[in-house]
Parts: C-alpha cells; sequence; structure tokens
C-alpha cells in the first residue's frame, strides 16, 4: 500500500505541485514580512519587471515551438500559447501606455479600460479564464495530428485575447455615463463575488482530470495543476495585485522546468521505450547490463526469460495484426505483475526478460509462476476472437554465485529451452 502511493506519486511527478506550495509560502512569507518593500521595489523596476516577463513568456512560448517537432507534444505546444496570452493581456492592463491609444474614437489603452471595471474584475476575469484554459489542457489528448496540433494551439491564443479584450471592453464602457447597464453590473458584481470559488473548483476539476490521465513514464499533468494551484492562489490576491506579479514570473519559471524536464523524459523515452509493447527495449536491456542507466540490479538479482509458445501459430491463425495485439496484452500483464521491483524488456520478437531486484530463488521462482498463471488466464480480444496463450519462462539468479549478468541471462535462456523441450506452459529454475 506505501509503495504503491510512493509509486503513484513518482509516476504523477508529484514535484511540481510541492514546488508550486513552496513558491506560494515564500511569495506570501515575503509579504507578510516585506510588503512595503516590495511593493516600493516593484515600482521603481516596473520596467525591468515588464522586460523580464516579456522574456520569460517568450522563452516558454519558444520551448513550446520548438520542442513540438521533436516530441510532438501538443499539451506543451497548448500551454506555451495560452501563457503567452495570459501573459500580453496582463501587461497590456497593468501598464499604462506611454502613449495615447486613440482609434476611430475608441481608446485603446486597456490599463484606463481595466481601471474602469469596477471592483478588481479586470484582474480576477483573467486569472478565470487562463485557469479555466487549464482544464482543457489536462484533458487534452497528449498528441494529436501535428498540424492540427498547430492550429489548435493558434486558435486558443487568438481567441483567448480576444475573447478577453472584448469582454473588457464590453463591461468598462457600460460603467460609463450617466446610467450603467444592469446586466453588466450584475454581471461584475456576481463574477466579484465568486470568482474565488469558482478558481477553486476549476483547480478541483483539472486535478481529477490530471489523476485521471495520467500518462506512463512522462507524465505532464501535474505541472499543469502546479500552475493551477498558482492561479488560485493568484485568484485569491487578485484584490492586491502584488502578489500576482511576483507570482508569474516564479510560475513561468516552475513552466520553464517542467517543460524541459517534459522534454527530456519524452527523449529518453523515445529512445529507450518499445512502441508496439509499451515496455523498455532492448537497448534499455543493454543499458542495464552495462551498468550505464539510474538502475542498479545490486548484489542478489533474478532474471525472467518468457517466451510466448506456438506464438507463429497464432499468427498464421489469427494474422499478424492480431498476434502484436496478443503481443502487446502479454508484455503488459508481464510488466504490471513485477513492477515495482522488476522491470521488463523486450529481448527479442516474442521474448521478454524481467530483471527482479533483491529476488532470488523460490522468491522468483513463484514470481515467474504468478506471471505464467496471469498470462494463461488472459482471453485477449483481437479481431472478434478471444486468444489465449501459455507462456515457457526460464529462471536463473545470482545464487549459483554468479553475479555477471550476461552469464545469469545464459542461464535464463538455457532454461526456457528446457521448458520448451518439456511440454511448455512451465516455468524452469535450474
Ligand atoms: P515456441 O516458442 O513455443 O517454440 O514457438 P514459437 O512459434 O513462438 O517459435 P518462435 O519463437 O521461433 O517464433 C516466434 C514468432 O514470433 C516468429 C515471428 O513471426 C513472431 N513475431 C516476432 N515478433 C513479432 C511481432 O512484433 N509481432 C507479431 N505479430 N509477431 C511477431
Ligand atoms: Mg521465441
Ligand atoms: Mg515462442
Amino acid at each position: 500500500m506505501e509503495n504503491d502511493l510512493k509509486n503513484f506519486l513518482k509516476k504523477y511527478h508529484i514535484e511540481y505541485v510541492i514546488a508550486a506550495f513552496i513558491s506560494i509560502l515564500l511569495i506570501q512569507g515575503s509579504f507578510i514580512f516585506f510588503k512595503g518593500r516590495l511593493i516600493i521595489f516593484l515600482k521603481d523596476y516596473l520596467f525591468w519587471y515588464n522586460l523580464i516577463l516579456i522574456f520569460l513568456a517568450f522563452f516558454v512560448f519558444l520551448i513550446a515551438q520548438i520542442s513540438y517537432p521533436k516530441i510532438y507534444k501538443f499539451k506543451i505546444l497548448l500551454t506555451g500559447y495560452l501563457l503567452i496570452a495570459y501573459y500580453i493581456i496582463f501587461l497590456l492592463i497593468t501598464n499604462n501606455m506611454p502613449v495615447n491609444l486613440q482609434v476611430f474614437g475608441m481608446d485603446f489603452n486597456f490599463y484606463q479600460k481595466a481601471l474602469e471595471a469596477p471592483g478588481h474584475f479586470a484582474l480576477a476575469f483573467l486569472i478565470t479564464v487562463f485557469n479555466f484554459n487549464l482544464i482543457f489542457v489536462t484533458y487534452a489528448k497528449p498528441t494529436i495530428n501535428y498540424e492540427d496540433g498547430k492550429k489548435y494551439s493558434l486558435f486558443m491564443l487568438i481567441i483567448n485575447i480576444i475573447f478577453y479584450l472584448y469582454i473588457l471592453f464590453f463591461i468598462s464602457g457600460k460603467f460609463i455615463g450617466s446610467k450603467p447597464d444592469i446586466f453588466a453590473t450584475k454581471f461584475v458584481f456576481t463574477f466579484n463575488k465568486y470568482y474565488q470559488i469558482l478558481n477553486f473548483f476549476i483547480l478541483i476539476i483539472a486535478f481529477l482530470l490530471s489523476i485521471y490521465n495520467i500518462e506512463e513514464e512522462h507524465n505532464y499533468g501535474s505541472i499543469i495543476i502546479a500552475i493551477s494551484i498558482m492561479c488560485f492562489y493568484c485568484a485569491l490576491n487578485a484584490d492586491n495585485y502584488w502578489p500576482v506579479k511576483i507570482t508569474l514570473p516564479v510560475m513561468a519559471i516552475i513552466i520553464i522546468v517542467g517543460m524541459f524536464a517534459h522534454w527530456l523524459n519524452c527523449l529518453h523515452h523515445k529512445a529507450h521505450y518499445d512502441p508496439l509493447l509499451k515496455i523498455y527495449n532492448r537497448q534499455y536491456m543493454n543499458n542495464i547490463i552495462q551498468g550505464i542507466t539510474e538502475l542498479r540490479l545490486g548484489k542478489d538479482f533474478s532474471i525472467l526469460m518468457c517466451d510466448i509458445d506456438h506464438f507463429k501459430k497464432v499468427n498464421d491463425t489469427y494474422g499478424h495484426e492480431a498476434g502484436d495485439i496478443v503481443l502487446y496484452n502479454v508484455a503488459q500483464t508481464i510488466r504490471n505483475n513485477s513492477l515495482p521491483e522488476g522491470i521488463t524488456c523486450r529481448y527479442g520478437g516474442e521474448e521478454i526478460i524481467v530483471f527482479l531486484k533483491n529476488k532470488i530463488d523460490d522468491e522468483a521462482q513463484s514470481h515467474a509462476e504468478k506471471i505464467r498463471k496471469m498470462v494463461k488466464r488472459l482471453k485477449i480480444k483481437a479481431r472478434s476472437k478471444t486468444i489465449s496463450v501459455t507462456l515457457s519462462i526460464g529462471v536463473a539468479g545470482t545464487e549459483k554465485g554468479i553475479t555477471e549478468i550476461a552469464k545469469v541471462i545464459k542461464r535464463a535462456d538455457e532454461n526456457v529451452y528446457k521448458a520448451k523441450k518439456r511440454g511448455r506452459d512451465r516455468v524452469v529454475c535450474e
């Protein structure tokens, strides 16, 4: 149970959520202790602040843009586009334009417009719109058609800016003149009253979706949740927007780190994963053998060599495509029954190897028996047929005094051969 939780947190990449909480604590703490000085500092260096924010937003945008053709992660691209929309609008509504922007008699000074909207509507609404977008990001598929991904992200960027500025214009205009618009007044005051709760619900929905949508080996959802938590913090402080000002650059930095880490993870994943079986590939196995991965087998370990029985017949009877589905299901069963102490790799065509840490002798044998039984029990649906297969498993461990991995593998291989000769569907451990 404890292990399950640990695995889950690791898989979820909880570190981003923790980073968000720590950042918020630091920001809030610095406001409690140095409030006056921080505000004076921000006012004095407003130009530099704006420049840094523009730079960070541009950097996020750049990473999103460059990583997309390399790893095709639509979620990263979308985050980059949404963030730039958010920061552009933020800069527009918090900075008085140095020139008077009059176009066709309309005042395009967004700072003035933001001031005209009652309460802190302008900022609160911006935070909420951005946060709401994050639900889409957690819900979205990690990879979609390449061109669609580009179009959709650009569409979201433009729609966000137009929608937001339109609302701001619409709302602010309604409060000028002798009689304010009733609908606009109601909308703004209701929104001002409930936006904090609204942001909290958005965070919860995004969180649940992110739990539901965890991506194996390189989850991105926790990065989005970290941002959503920071948005919620911004929403709590929208009436005093200095903490928001500090939060935005910190948020950008968390996103930048998250995007880079995610990018590297995806590349690692691509190089070391078998795309069909969704387990580690031969390359990764070689890295384990040579000791050049993070994974260390330690002193006591066993190796399980699994080979599907009469797999050629499955291909011949049901077709290669059905064979692929069977192979995938068998691989996943082996993997799921071996985690966390067993690392599963594709050894060859339909041969799967498991590196079992800290288990030798009887323990390794009973682990192999469990896998054999689980696979035998499988009823795999492929092309409206139900297919069952069996496994022959050769087990070898370090208990016989041989600690060199290559030699242990060789013994496991010989044991598979024996299992086949003795009639298949069995575990041999000699
Ligand atoms: P046994 O191991 O019980 O002796 O019999 P087998 O039929 O499994 O024998 P063998 O190991 O020689 O054959 C493996 C077959 O697996 C041959 C190949 O067509 C098939 N195979 C290998 N890789 C794939 C794959 O990625 N997809 C599919 N569908 N078939 C594969
Ligand atoms: Mg074989
Ligand atoms: Mg076989």
